[in-house]
């Protein structure tokens, strides 16, 4: 913790380097990841501890953030540190196995599962929203995220364009943490975008760190620049600042059709995440404070309007699909009765690579070097020759990601290929290759973790969307087989009484401990995802578990 720009509000950097002050790598990791969410070049909003997607947060305030740190400095190696919605609430004597650290962020007994409940217990200081990676320590800024939201793009070209988007404009919104990935994303995948965003701050950050090219003068002047690059096929993105409850109605009216619209501005949170229309001279944080039945109703209309012209734009021939955040459900809260006639991204673009295990696998370098990262690139090029998705995205995010905080990277890989990519790391702290431990995890967008009915488990074969015994399952899956720290979440991704969901983190510090810890999480984890597939009876995730290896009692495998 560095120099603070105000009473309450340091400015957080994690610790780099081969060097630790916590009694075991594990706790230092989970200090330094503690806190590299809060650096101000990973976290959207730091002073207020939010991390990302609307107002997921690290710790529940800036006390409960110090003793954490402090906490975990002091954490033995057969101690947990239980964390309460981001406060630190107990250490217990557990062992050498258990995870260090066991998390539960936003739960609510499902009744009472509701921003209505939930608001007045964070009013209250007795709770903080957690997101996904926000409160479990995991977040890695927006190369995070760019990853899986190629993975769907690339999908889309695939299915639709005859390949790749090269000739295709899509049109979205939200340049928040996880959005500002879309520009990036939608270029990688050879396609051309236009991003509106309401907020000319987060436009300008996507602009300095190379996740957005330009920006337009106006909606006409960006689906002129759009059309130019689509017919010279050239792959580009486009900011447009505005809100996109008018702008996107706005291209209903003058009758311009993207080939794909989607949207992912944080509307799983109608108070906090979805600006409504406002008037000029209106400021949408005053409306909030002091007027919130008000601000909430036209944010629903808003919503709802939005949803309304993405229904048009797919009726005139658009790909349209929810990116998400709920803003179909909104909408239809909102009186939008055939809200949800677009689908969601999992089963439009996902599903596939959900039955195989494929999923997000993040690292960390804990030493703050590039240089690690770099040369754990090159390791898994090496490891994983025949993968041609991993060598193609691997090869352009070295080139092209810019790191925020701690060097990190991300990559999707399957049921038993995480845990050899986690061992090859392990060897490369042990024998020098690599200058201090790695820290491995994956965010909540995840084949065998989350029950999200309008997301991950979104129309799924045998209509068990809203079974959450599966994210339990995981939950305790992980803390079996020797996690770092294990996360239970209620909420992320498309806000509360939508989801529960689970997060595992795992630490490579070069000993024989880690490689057993590793080689157990990191085959069961991603195998919870074939299993839940296979359970559910996609024949590719019954194929997958035959041919490697699973036993399934109840399927005869
Ligand atoms: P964020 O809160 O950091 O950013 C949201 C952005 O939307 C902000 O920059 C805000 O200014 C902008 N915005 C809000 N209302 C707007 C409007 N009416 N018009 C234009 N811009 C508007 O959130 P985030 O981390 O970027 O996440 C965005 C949403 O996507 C969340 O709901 C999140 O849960 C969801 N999400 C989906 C996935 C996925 O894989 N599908 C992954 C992560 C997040």
């Amino acid at each position: 913790t560095q120099s603070p720009t105000s009473e309450t509000a340091p400015v957080v950097r994690a610790p780099r380097g081969a060097q630790r002050t916590a009694r075991g790598w594990i706790q230092e990791a989970a200090k330094r990841m503690l806190m590299n969410n809060l650096d101000p070049e990973v976290a959207e909003h730091p002073g207020e501890l939010v991390v990302y997607g609307g107002r997921g947060k690290a710790a529940r305030n800036w006390e409960a953030f110090h003793r954490i740190v402090e906490t975990l400095d002091r954490l033995e190696n057969d101690e947990t540190l239980l964390i309460q919605s981001g406060k630190p609430v107990a250490v217990l004597k557990t062992h050498e196995w258990a995870p260090r650290v066991l998390i539960a962020n936003s739960n609510l007994v499902p009744h009472w599962a509701n921003w209505e409940t939930f608001d007045r217990l964070d009013r209250a200081g007795l709770m903080m929203y957690g997101q996904m990676t926000a409160g479990s320590w995991i977040y890695i800024g927006t190369q995070g995220i760019v990853q899986g939201t190629y993975e769907t793009f690339a999908s889309a070209g695939k299915k639709h364009f005859g390949g790749s988007l090269k000739g295709t404009v899509t049109v979205t919104a939200g340049l928040g943490g996880m959005g500002g990935a879309q520009p990036l994303a939608v270029k990688l995948a050879g396609g051309v975008s236009i991003t509106i965003e309401v907020d000319p701050t987060r436009i300008q950050k996507r602009l300095d760190t190379r996740y957005l090219d330009e920006v337009a003068d106006g909606l006409e002047d960006a689906i002129a620049r759009a059309e130019r690059y689509k017919s010279e096929g050239v792959a580009r993105s486009i900011g447009l600042l505005g809100n996109a409850a008018e702008l996107v109605p706005r291209l209903v009216e003058i009758g311009y059709t993207p080939d794909l619209v989607t949207d992912q501005t944080s509307a799983h949170d109608p108070m906090w995440g979805y600006i409504p229309i406002l008037a000029p001279d209106e400021d949408a944080g005053k409306l909030r404070a002091e007027r919130p039945e008000v601000y909430r109703e036209r944010a629903y209309a808003a919503m709802a309007g939005h949803v309304r012209a993405i229904l048009e734009l797919q009726k005139r021939g658009a790909v349209a699909f929810d990116y998400g955040n709920n803003l179909r459900q909104r909408a239809f809260e909102a009186g939008v009765e055939n809200a949800f006639d677009y689908p969601g991204f999992v089963p439009a673009f996902i599903r596939d690579s959900f039955c195989e295990g494929r999923g997000p696998f993040r690292w960390v370098a804990l030493s703050g070097d590039p240089g690690d990262i770099r040369a754990t690139d090159r390791a898994l090029l090496d490891l994983f020759p025949g993968d041609e998705r991993l060598q193609s995205w691997l090869t352009y995010a070295a080139d092209q990601i810019a790191f925020q905080g701690l060097p990190a990277r991300i990559c999707w890989l399957g049921y038993k290929e995480r845990d050899r990519a986690a061992l090859l790391f392990n060897e490369m702290v042990a024998d020098g290759r690599l200058k201090a431990p790695v820290v491995i995890g994956r965010d909540h967008l995840d084949a065998g973790s989350v029950a999200s009915p309008y997301r991950e488990t979104e129309a799924m074969k045998d209509g068990s969307d809203a079974v959450s015994d599966w994210a339990l399952l995981n939950f305790g899956v992980g803390i079996a087989s020797g996690a770092a720290w294990m996360s239970f979440h209620h909420g992320g991704g498309v806000g509360l009484g939508f989801s529960q969901h689970a997060g595992l983190v795992a630490v490579a510090d070069g000993t024989p401990e880690a490689a057993q810890r590793l080689s157990r999480c990191l085959v069961n984890d991603p195998g919870m995802g074939v299993v839940r597939h296979a359970d559910a009876g996609y024949d590719l995730a019954l194929d997958t578990a035959r041919e490697r290896g699973l036993d399934l009692p109840s399927l005869g495998i």
